[in-house]
């Protein structure tokens, strides 16, 4: 407690908050929060949280704060910025830990939502979503936070699930190490108790058709994520032995690795999750193979340390050209690359030295290179943007007023919490969608 108070009072309260207002993807009312810390109303600090996000307990832990509201702070500029991670992490955790919920916490929006009847008397339009039914397809990040913020406004929400368990990528996508799966799990129990119901094992377009769900809800918030992993196209990628970082993540089809070497392509969090996971799961050697230079890495540096102290080798500044084997992974070639400023490009750009090819021996490829929608969405009947990916308008809004999207599938910023933001914004205008059809009613009748 006495590490955590100290934590809160290095917090200046800074009026112009770039923490919340430039940092944070959610805009949680940071130097608030943590103001309450400081007085010990820990409920306080968490209904402040809530009013912006209800993952505090799993941003608190794998946000990546060093870019996002740590990157903002004030305090930093000189020094160490606030440790804002760890504040919200321990808001979640010490009121979870002594009987405090989302339901306790927005009591009074949901008796006064609840209370709101039938259709028949309706006058006051801001309180008319009551009794709509919205399907929320898929439980990840951003369909769990669009349940919530809709359940907390009187909606009745159904989750169609593919899996037989809820948090999506934060269950299957990031290893326990970084998340421990039981703060995901009394995460979505906080979720579930708000009057949330879910079906299991309901894959879109499998078991559960979205013309189908169209007939029974009012509207429809699709989440589904984008996790087929990306291919770089070289020789030799449909040898056995070479996976996709997140199919290997989700599936957890891992061969024993016991003995081998195995190369990792990739320098996100993904890259750093399956390195990590592979090299505790027993590989002799794992090398994480990225084109440009370790400052340019999209994973969070404190990921790419741990994975360096648990003896993961990097090769910045290489690239791999071909992958060489008979029937399956057996060495693979790669060249060296300089990184080269281009007009109209942001980043620097790698290049292949030429001549600066080498082969490696290798057992195991793992891609990692980014992920991208699953084909069913090409058959939803839905305008898809040129990544393939949903098309939405600023309300998440897809081609049918009816539907929203959000989180990876919309192509939303792959974080958690810019999934979450996605999911909590459709909320919002679901409602206001619904408002306004009635108000039309209201007019016509
Ligand atoms: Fe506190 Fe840093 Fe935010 Fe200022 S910028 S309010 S010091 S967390």
């Amino acid at each position: 407690m006495e590490e955590i108070n100290e934590k809160a009072n290095y917090c200046l309260n800074c009026k112009v908050k770039p923490c919340s207002l430039k940092g944070c993807p959610l805009g949680n009312q940071i130097p608030n929060f943590i103001a309450q810390i400081k007085e010990g109303n820990y409920e306080e600090a968490y209904r402040i949280l809530s009013e912006t996000t209800v993952l505090p307990g799993i941003c608190g832990r794998i946000c990546p704060h060093k870019k996002q509201c740590q990157g903002s702070c004030v305090r930093g500029i000189k020094g160490e910025p606030v440790s804002i991670g760890d504040l919200e992490a321990f808001v979640f955790d010490n009121v979870t830990n002594n009987g405090y919920s989302l339901t306790k916490c927005w009591e009074k929006e949901l008796n006064e939502n609840r209370t709101v009847t039938t259709n028949s008397v309706i006058k006051d339009t801001t309180k008319a979503i009551n009794n709509r039914k919205v399907a929320v397809i898929g439980g990840g990040p951003a369909g769990l936070t669009c349940s919530a913020f809709l359940a907390k406004e009187g909606v009745q929400v159904t989750i169609y699930e593919k899996y037989d368990y809820l948090g999506g990528l934060l269950i299957h996508g990031i290893p326990e190490f970084r998340l421990p799966k039981d703060i995901v799990k009394k995460t979505v129990q906080n979720i579930l108790d708000l009057g949330v119901q879910v079906k299991y094992n309901q894959e879109l377009g499998k078991n559960i058709l979205l013309e189908d769900l169209e007939k029974q809800y009012d509207a429809i918030f699709l989440s589904i994520g984008a996790n087929v992993s990306s291919k770089m196209g070289v020789d030799g990628e449909d040898l056995d032995g070479v996976y996709g970082g997140n199919e290997l993540l989700e599936y957890k089809l891992h061969p024993n690795y016991k003995g081998k070497k195995v190369a990792v392509v990739g320098g996100g969090n993904v890259a750093m999750d399956c390195a990590r996971t592979i090299k505790r799961l027993g590989a002799e050697e794992v090398k994480v193979i990225y084109r440009r230079a370790r400052e340019q890495m999209p994973a969070e540096d404190k990921e790419v340390e741990d994975a360096m102290k648990e003896g993961i080798k990097f090769l910045f500044q290489n690239n791999i050209t071909k992958i060489i084997g008979t029937n399956k992974v057996e060495k693979v070639e790669l060249i060296k690359t300089d990184l080269v400023q281009k007009e109209g490009e942001t980043r620097l750009v790698p290049v292949n030295v030429e001549g600066s090819n080498y082969i490696i021996e290798m057992d195991y490829v793992v891609m990692a290179l980014g992920s991208k929608a699953d084909k069913v969405v090409s058959n939803l009947g839905l305008q898809l943007n040129r990544w393939g990916n949903i098309e939405v308008n600023e309300k998440y809004q897809t081609s049918n007023p009816k539907i929203y999207a959000g989180g990876d599938i919309a192509g939303v910023k792959s974080t958690v919490a810019w999934a979450a933001n996605s999911g909590r914004e459709a909320a919002k205008n679901i409602k206001d969608y619904f408002t306004d059809k009635l108000k039309t009613n209201l007019v016509n009748l």
